[in-house]
């Protein structure tokens, strides 16, 4: 489960060290089609929820449109709010 998490994304430009205003391109594939592309952080969402369970990424396919969600372990969550996608938090741990 933990490989299939780890590859379903990754930061396809480099952070260079530094967070900088750089824009951020993920790599992604889609289930549906198994098209692969590369998505903008505003292309994408992200759902934390209370356990990682929960914690989803999701895009919309740019091939064939289907709503694709994933589970998204700490890594990509790292990956993906250094990146700047849009976070949806849907459980507050205060
Ligand atoms: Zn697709």
């Amino acid at each position: 489960m933990s490989d299939s998490v780890l590859s379903g994304v990754s930061v396809a430009s480099a952070f260079a060290g530094m967070r900088s205003v750089a824009p951020v391109v993920f790599k992604a594939g889609c289930p549906d089609c198994r098209g692969r592309f590369e998505l903008a952080a505003s292309a994408l969402r992200l759902a934390i929820g209370a356990t990682s369970r929960t914690t989803f990424y999701s895009f919309t396919c740019p091939e064939c449109g289907a709503s694709v969600r994933k589970p998204a372990g700490e890594r990509i969550v790292e990956l993906l709010t250094g990146g700047g996608v849009r976070t949806l938090r849907l459980h507050s741990t205060l």
